[in-house]
């Protein structure tokens, strides 16, 4: 069956001039757990429930939500290090999930993931010349000699020096182990990049070096990121356009500063209204949201923000909201904001 990408009105709006790197629909990721005794069912977690959302070439997309709310499951789909239980996922109008095994391999090396810990996701039994060279391996590129010069240059392209090639992780600081995070993700020069809370290990004044390394890098290599974190500052800085998670579902998509600016989703309003404010004389009110995140196993019906919204209403409680258009934005409410 060949599949074609879903060119949506709203796409062909919103795409920048560059068009589409990268369209997700309607995925869905239910993971099974085991009942706790041994007659009891087994339970369905809803980890993604009908995500949908494209990426532009060339921008960031931010993913944020609290922990919990699939955004790092979401980044795990579109690599197919988790297989979804169902949807569609299109790189470069290449549907993925029709791909075979090695046809995924060569697509994998135009996609790439950054992790959010530097400690655990470097082996510390390997040279970090050796883990920066290990893609170039699997993927059968260059002599040995060729990919230490390539591993060499990507070190040096990420502030380490070449010299470093020999020495192992627990040598480096958290930034500098990020940065060989980076230069592994990057030595295959891929399109798109899943950075996962790159940034969330590390201390705050590292952080913004991280952070100022991956725009430089974007610029220089032309690369378009998703990234990844429950820290709205953080999203601020690096995004173009920004998706809210709810509970396994995207409850609003918008450029970043009209997010920023004027949230139209209750959730993205209570979100922002925990963001202190630098000069003290401005007072804003914080919204606390009322009760704890439902269960992803039995999540509530109708919309899923309703347990907690202060706007809600009968309608809520019974029927799913419908995806609405906004200016430049998506809203999924039936009461949005602005
Ligand atoms: Fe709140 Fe209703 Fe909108 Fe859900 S649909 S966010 S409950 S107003």
């Amino acid at each position: 069956m060949s599949h074609t990408p879903v060119e949506t009105q709203h796409n062909d709006r919103l795409a920048n001039e560059n068009g589409i790197l990268l369209q997700v629909e309607n995925i869905k990721k239910y993971f099974t757990v085991k009942g706790e005794k041994i007659f009891h069912k087994h339970s369905l977690v809803h980890a993604l429930d009908g995500v949908s959302f494209y990426v532009n070439k060339g921008e960031t997309f931010g993913l944020v939500g609290e922990s919990g709310s699939g955004k790092t499951t979401a980044g795990r789909v579109i690599l197919r290090l988790i297989e979804p239980t169902s949807g569609d996922i299109y790189f470069e109008n290449k549907h993925l999930l029709s791909l075979t095994r090695k046809e995924m391999k060569n697509v994998r090396r135009q996609m790439q993931m950054v992790f959010q810990d530097p400690y655990a996701s470097l082996n510390p039994r390997m040279a970090i010349g050796d883990i920066i060279a290990e893609p170039l391996e699997i993927h059968g590129v260059g002599n040995r000699q060729e990919r230490k010069e390539i591993v060499e240059s990507f070190l040096e392209v990420v502030g380490l020096q070449s010299s470093f090639i020999k020495r192992y992780p627990h040598e480096f600081s958290g930034g500098q182990r990020q940065r060989v995070g980076i230069a592994r993700a990057l030595v295959l020069q891929p399109k798109l990049i899943i950075c996962d809370e790159p940034v969330s290990a590390l201390d705050i004044s590292v952080q913004s070096q991280i952070l100022n390394l991956l725009k430089e890098l974007q610029e220089k290599f032309s690369l378009t990121y998703i990234f990844i974190a429950h820290g709205l500052d953080v999203i601020r800085y690096i995004s173009d356009r920004v998706g809210v998670m709810y509970l396994g579902k995207i409850v609003e998509i918008a450029p970043t500063e009209n997010l920023f600016s004027s949230p139209c989703h209750p959730y993205t309003e209570s979100l922002l209204s925990a963001i202190p404010i630098p000069n003290p004389l401005k007072r804003k009110k914080r919204i606390i949201l009322q009760g704890d995140i439902p269960s992803p196993i039995n999540p509530p019906p109708g919309c899923r923000f309703h347990t907690r919204c202060r706007y809600a209403q009968k309608i809520c409680r019974e029927v799913e909201p419908e995806k609405q258009v906004l200016g430049q934005g998506e809203v999924w409410c039936h009461f949005p904001l602005a």
